[in-house]
């Protein structure tokens, strides 16, 4: 579904990607966990358009693939939105639109599909996910996480053929992290296709085909989850994860 190969990005002299290379099919869930400061963030916001690497290639099924290193790659990036959406770590829900409203702003007004349309499946959305009784709330009416869970929804609405979390339970209240998890568990479990940034270790065991391990803007290890978590091969893999355990 996705290869992105050789990214690098720098801001100014600090070089946060030293060549990242990643691959996800369809399906599969890839968890990148790390130190604060080792890229996460920027490998996601490049997968999804919102940054320019300087080099690198991302390819996604039925789209271009995009050299960084060429001039074109400015206005190519843009077709990466298309394909994937983001969840935030914070909602950054409109505080003035009720969470319907929210919901269908990206499919009604920026994808142009119909309105009835596009209610009725925010409606499905809402419903799946336990908020229908929220539909016309403010957002500040609603708990961290059903914010959270909003935010889910609205991604979900545009259809992506990718789903990207940006740590998405690090703003909550620790006793509202489990119901977050517990949705994006039920859409891997689904077969959507995601790229998962968090410290929430127990969900990447669980939830992941595939873990990635970054320090210092590269991959330093990678694996299936059981390998990772249970025999981590390199020192640096190890010593983080004795700190965070
Ligand atoms: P965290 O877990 O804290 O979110 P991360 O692994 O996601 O960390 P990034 O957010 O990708 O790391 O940031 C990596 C480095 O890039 C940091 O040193 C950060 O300060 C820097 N950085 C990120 N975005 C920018 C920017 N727009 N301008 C300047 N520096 C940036």
């Amino acid at each position: 579904l996705l290869a992105a190969t050789a990214l690098h990005k720098s801001f100014g002299s600090n070089e946060v990607l030293r060549g990242i290379d990643l691959t996800l099919h369809r399906g599969e869930v890839v968890v990148l966990i790390g130190p604060s400061g080792s890229g996460k963030t920027t490998v996601l916001r490049s997968l999804n358009g919102l940054e320019t690497p300087d080099s690198g290639v991302i390819a996604v099924d039925g789209g271009p693939e995009i050299d960084f290193a060429a001039k074109v790659a400015q206005k190519q990036r843009f077709a990466l939105r298309d394909s994937s959406a983001m969840v935030f770590q914070h909602h950054n829900l409109f505080p003035h639109l009720t969470v319907l409203e929210n919901v269908i702003e990206g499919p009604w007004r920026v994808q142009r599909r119909p309105k009835d349309e596009v209610v009725a499946e925010a409606l499905v959305l809402l419903e799946r996910v336990g908020l229908a009784d929220k539909a016309d709330a403010r957002p500040h009416q609603l708990s961290g996480g059903q914010q959270q869970r909003v935010g889910i929804v609205r991604a979900l609405a545009l259809k992506p053929d990718l789903l990207l979390f940006d740590e998405p339970t690090s703003a909550l209240d620790p006793e509202l992290v489990g119901e977050v998890l517990l949705v994006i568990k039920e859409l891997a479990d689904e077969g959507w296709s995601m790229v998962v940034v968090t410290h929430e270790l127990s969900f990447a065991r669980e939830a992941a085909d595939h873990v990635l391990f970054m320090d210092g803007g590269v991959v330093v290890e990678e694996g299936a989850p059981e390998q990772i978590f249970e025999a981590p091969r390199e020192e640096r893999t190890q010593r983080f994860l004795k700190r965070i355990l």
